[in-house]
């Protein structure tokens, strides 16, 4: 399936199944309806992130479970999860309301900043200065491209520390344990 529009367009090489709703067929899908805002809406700015983040349906929850519910904020998978907290420099078990107002500011913008960096660099997450520097250093695409994801055991590129794995809502995360508190 292709999805053009003016500015782009978007090509579906293996969905096996395909819907297509107009706006208020979508307000009143069952599980559509439900979703938070897109992590790459570009009307989400990172006060408004932020604003969510201490809704009170969302301030109480530990991230990493937050961070893989689709009704907080869609869009957002298993790496982003463990890239997002990497860069906010957060564990995954802290709770929105337990953070600074600083913490929970500079958690929103990076949690814009890996998934459009991403977004834009095909899955990449690390910032491009980082990269070329660990290109340089001769490291290869599947240690290069995540900060922690898929990396335990590899040193951190910031401090070294050996990345660490846990299993946080059924799934892998990876963390620095030095980075992040
Ligand atoms: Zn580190």
């Amino acid at each position: 399936m292709a999805l053009h529009t003016r500015l782009g367009s978007a090509w579906l090489y293996s969905a096996t199944e395909v819907h297509v709703f107009n706006p208020t067929e979508l307000a009143a899908h069952p599980f559509l309806c439900r979703l938070g805002p897109d992590v790459l809406d570009p009307t989400l700015t990172a006060p408004r992130l932020a604003a969510r983040l201490l809704e009170r349906a969302f301030k109480g929850r530990a991230l990493g479970g937050l961070y893989l519910d689709q009704g907080f904020v869609a869009g957002v998978g298993n790496y982003l999860r463990s890239e997002i907290l990497f860069f906010a420099g957060l564990r995954a078990g802290h709770r929105p309301a337990d953070l600074s107002p600083a913490q929970v500011q500079r958690l929103a913008g990076e949690t814009l900043a890996v998934a459009q960096r991403a977004y834009r660099a095909r899955g990449v997450t690390n910032e491009p200065q980082r990269v070329a520097q660990l290109a340089g250093r001769g490291l290869r695409y599947a240690n290069l491209r995540f900060a922690v994801f898929a990396r335990d055991g590899e040193p951190c590129h910031v401090c070294a520390t050996p990345i660490e794995r846990a299993v946080v809502s059924s799934r892998r995360l990876y963390y620095c344990p030095r980075c992040q508190h």
